[in-house]
């Protein structure tokens, strides 16, 4: 039928093309965690990816350094925190020069990968645990049944299906599978997001001379060269990473807002193709000015940018436990908890503004991943139930793989006990990832 604004769908009849226990919507860091946690533990898990690769923002959105591994600390005494799928990961990495040692960031540290080495890690890791692939696959609709998610449909080169499954994990980073299931789900604070970033490569940089500028330098000469109207450049807190690769390096800069101010919103198709081209165009005045006025990049260009423009944060479910800035500040632990984190509250608005944890680190509790208003649901990485500032902490890549690397044997556990994620046994999981060699 059409009216004036509306076309109605004719029904139709869609193939199931696969009937499954586990289901994992996006194959970020959270949703390899996960696929690979419920792979490896005998189940039959399948995952569905948009993109033709795994890695999510970590790797189209070139984000390029794993935050989150290792305690905060004034000390300089560097201590590993974090070692379930996470710790599992990085030593892979390490095993092919594909991860930097750490380097500083704030009162912690980070490592930069290569986001090549990043795929193919993950390519080795999800095929031994044997999860069947769906790549070039988008989600685009739920089917629930009285209050239970039962299947999912997706569109693919050969048109709509249906996968069927038991339970199933949102790790769309959007949480796409949960706005759609019906879950409830909220913006940041009251509305407000932290703006996107394009992120970029640049080869032929001499670190050795770009490595002498302090960070506040750096800050003083952006903001002299906007004053004087040569260049534009949005942001003026901005990361330097050298990356595994000789005279490479990630830049972190730009900041990506909407005509009218407003942090472009990765859940609006207009506000994200506004925001791919001016990502690409801020991307050529930060080369300008990083060419014209930092030692060490005179000789050095752009090798590429990122696949898409990095989200940092769209929708959060509300989960059985929201995350509150209090407990990041306050560096609470908890009985449930499934991962720890030492990583500062980084929260990238008009400017970005760090917070850094004192000497400990907070813990986060497995309820955060269980969305109100429906079951056989799980959701990771960065669209878990926390407040603004909290996720501004909690978002990071260690922590996503190891809520994915939960959810995954949580996904398990109900499975095997024809259950549900909302009542499985938290110390089980608990004692699975730390038979695993997770902290916690
Ligand atoms: C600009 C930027 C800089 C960052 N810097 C750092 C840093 O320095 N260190 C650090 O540790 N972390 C950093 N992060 C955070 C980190 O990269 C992300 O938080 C992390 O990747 C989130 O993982 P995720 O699995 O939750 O989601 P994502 O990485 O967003 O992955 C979601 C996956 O789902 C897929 N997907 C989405 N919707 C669908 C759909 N409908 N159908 C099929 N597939 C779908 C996507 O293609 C993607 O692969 C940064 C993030 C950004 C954006």
């Amino acid at each position: 039928m059409h009216t004036a604004n509306v076309y109605r769908e004719q029904a139709r009849d869609l193939p199931i093309i696969a009937d499954i226990d586990i289901v994992i919507v996006g194959g970020g860091p959270s949703g390899l965690a996960a696929a690979v946690s419920a792979g490896k533990r005998g189940m039959k898990a399948l995952i569905v990816e948009r993109y033709g690769f795994f890695g999510g923002m970590a790797v189209a959105g070139l984000s390029g350094t794993i935050g989150g591994l290792y305690n905060s600390t004034q000390t300089g005494r560097l201590e590993q925190i974090v070692n379930g799928f996470a710790g599992q990961f990085v030593n892979l990495l390490r095993a092919r020069n594909g991860v930097t040692d750490p380097l500083p960031f704030g009162n912690t540290a980070l490592v930069v990968h290569d986001p090549l080495v990043w795929k193919e890690t993950a390519d080795k890791l999800i095929q031994e645990a044997g999860v069947h692939v769906m790549l070039h696959t988008l989600f685009v609709d739920a089917i629930v049944e009285e209050g239970t998610l039962a299947g999912i449909i997706v569109e693919r080169k050969e048109g709509r299906g249906v996968i069927r499954g038991k339970v199933f994990i949102d790790a769309s980073g959007d949480g796409d599978l949960s706005m759609r299931a019906g879950a409830a789900y909220q913006f940041g604070r009251d509305g407000a997001i932290q703006f996107p970033t394009m992120i970029f490569r640049m080869a032929r940089i001499d670190w050795d001379r770009a490595s002498l500028l302090a960070a506040h330098e750096l800050e003083e000469l952006i903001v002299e060269q906007v004053k004087s109207g040569r260049f534009q450049l949005p942001r003026r807190h901005i990361f330097l990473f050298p990356s595994p690769r000789k005279g490479e390096g990630l830049i972190n800069c730009t900041r990506i807002a909407r005509p009218d101010g407003l942090p472009v919103n990765g859940s609006v198709t207009e506000d994200l193709t506004w925001g791919e081209f001016e990502g690409r165009r801020q991307i050529r005045e930060y080369e300008r000015f990083l060419r014209e006025h930092i030692p060490g990049f005179d000789k050095a260009y752009v090798v590429d940018s990122a696949v898409q423009i990095g989200i940092r944060q769209t929708r959060t479910i509300v989960g059985d436990y929201t995350l509150t800035n209090k407990d990041v500040i306050t560096m609470r632990k908890f009985n449930s908890a499934v991962v720890r984190s030492a990583w500062p509250i980084e929260a990238h608005g008009k400017d970005v503004k760090i917070v850094n944890l004192d000497d400990d680190y907070y813990e986060i509790p497995y309820e955060v991943m269980l969305p109100q208003g429906v079951e056989q649901l799980l959701t990771v990485g960065r669209c878990i139930s926390a407040e603004h500032e909290a996720l501004a902490s909690a978002r990071v890549t260690a922590q996503c793989f190891e809520e994915g690397m939960a959810a995954g044997i949580a996904a398990v556990l109900s499975v095997r006990d024809s259950s549900t994620p909302r009542k499985a046994d938290i110390c089980e999981i608990r004692e699975s990832m730390i038979a695993e060699g997770a902290y916690l």
